[in-house]
């Protein structure tokens, strides 16, 4: 209802108010009565009492009881069938309506304006602490009734580096497919021992939601809430970092790749040992070589590098990234368990130590009805690479790339650099602290020298 359709101020607010609502009442009623009064009165059964804007309220005589017509009756307009009178009264009323009508309307036009000016100066700031302190509780009873309803549980925060969830669910993924059962599962981090997980599996197998399960999880439990999990011990975390999703910015020339390396530059330069990053596929948007090649690198620097020894999780298609956990003894291999049965992968989402040797990529190309020939020549395909020996190439790649800085001497530097003699050289035990500092700076300086 907008304030000019009236009646928007109650009724005993205002006692002006009132008596002229009242007149306007009556005066309408008078004049709705008046239908039957006159028809008694004068015998015309037909007699009719109408309204219209151009003349206003009327008594409408058809022509055939023309005679019968009282003598006060004055006439107004002529139709083809009849004729159209008012009276004194009639007219008397129709001037009270309208009047008082109006006043009405301005009347409670001016209660209205006024009472938004007292708003506005006088109870503002009451007015916007009662919206807060509503909006506050009904987060709090918002997740009070999730948790209750989806039987979340009580997770303990600590101080520790660790994050351990036992049967953890996707709090909405479990919700938006009601009938198919969510299949639980563990998490387990930790700085000193299981510090990065890498997942592979299949896609469509359920790493995507294993990784946001566990950050919303973690999240959850830090603004105060129930988390979906059986059981939940939470080192608290400083930041959540996500590298998540396939995305472009062609608008300001970024590519799907560049976002993904700037997202993840973002990442190493300032994740911490208390932060928990997840990363959902890290070099898909560049050729298989160079994919393969920078996700590794990034899985190392964040094993090897302290400042940013995070607790991380990362989804990969790149299965060859699990022999990196046989070098580097903070990383852990975890998979997303499917079967085959007559040529059919099926997915069974639960998450179990080890690596994915396939990554069932033409499985899943079937399931999403890419047409059958198209299918049997991608077999074909695949056969041939593996075939060849390319699988078995990259892997051999993959093992010789043992070390961060050896792999980069191979690409960057195949002969050996003075510096790096020097420092060979360098007897570190025989050393005072000053001696090392001293020396420390002394190659520093020579370094900035040569480049
Ligand atoms: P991936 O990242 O491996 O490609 P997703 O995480 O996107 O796979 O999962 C694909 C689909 O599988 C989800 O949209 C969801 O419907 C289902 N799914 C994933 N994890 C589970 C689970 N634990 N229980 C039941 N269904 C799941």
């Amino acid at each position: 209802m907008s304030i000019t359709e009236g009646n928007i101020i109650r009724a005993g607010f205002s006692a002006e108010l009132d008596q002229l609502r009242d007149a306007s009442q009556n005066g309408r009623k008078w004049i709705s009565d008046l239908e039957q009064r006159e028809r008694k009165r004068t015998g015309i059964n037909n007699l009719k009492v109408g309204f219209n804007k151009a003349t206003g309220y009327f008594i409408e005589i058809t022509t055939s009881n023309l005679s019968r017509a009282p003598k006060e009756y004055i006439r107004r307009q002529t139709l083809t069938n009849s004729e159209r009178y008012i009276t004194p009264d009639l007219k008397e009323y129709e001037t009270l309506i309208l009047n008082s009508q109006e006043r009405v309307n301005k009347m409670e036009n001016e209660f209205f304006v006024q009472l938004r000016s007292d708003i506005a100066i006088h109870a503002a700031e009451r007015i916007l602490d009662t919206a807060h302190a509503l909006a506050e509780i009904d987060v709090y009873q918002s997740l009070a009734e999730v948790a209750a309803k989806q039987n979340y549980c009580r997770p303990v925060l600590n101080n520790e580096d660790t994050i351990h969830i036992v049967a953890g669910r996707h709090p909405v993924v479990e919700q938006a497919q009601p009938d198919i059962p969510f299949i639980p599962n563990d998490a387990n981090l930790s700085n000193h021992d299981a510090q990065i997980g890498i997942i592979t599996g299949p896609n469509m197998a359920g790493k995507s939601t294993y990784l946001r399960q566990v950050a919303l999880t973690v999240l959850l439990a830090q603004i105060g809430s129930y988390v979906p999990a059986e059981t939940a011990v939470i080192g608290i975390v400083d930041r959540i970092f996500t590298r998540i999703g396939a995305q472009d910015d062609l608008a300001t020339g970024q590519s799907t790749f560049m976002v993904e390396m700037v997202e993840t530059a973002n990442i190493l330069h300032h994740a911490t040992p208390r932060s928990l990053i997840i990363l959902d596929e890290i070099g898909r948007g560049t050729s298989t070589y160079d994919g393969l090649a920078i996700a590794r690198a990034v899985v190392e620097y964040l094993h090897n590098n302290k400042r940013s020894g995070a607790r991380t999780l990362f989804a990969t298609h790149y299965h060859e990234l699990v022999e990196v956990a046989q070098i580097l003894p903070r990383i852990k291999c975890l998979n997303v368990a499917v079967t085959e049965e007559a040529g059919q992968v099926i997915f069974l989402r639960k998450i179990v130590p080890g690596g994915a040797d396939r990554s069932y990529g033409i499985h899943v190309a079937q399931l999403a009805g890419i047409p059958r020939p198209v299918i049997h020549r991608a077999e074909e395909i695949l056969e041939e690479l593996e075939r060849k020996g390319d699988a078995k190439m990259r892997r051999k790649t993959m093992r010789d790339m043992t070390m961060p800085v050896a792999w980069q001497m191979t690409l960057m530097a195949p002969e050996a650099h003075p510096l790096i003699e020097e420092l060979k050289e360098l007897a570190v035990d025989e050393l005072t602290p000053i001696e090392a500092i001293s020396k420390l700076y002394e190659l520093q300086q020579k370094a900035r020298k040569d480049s």
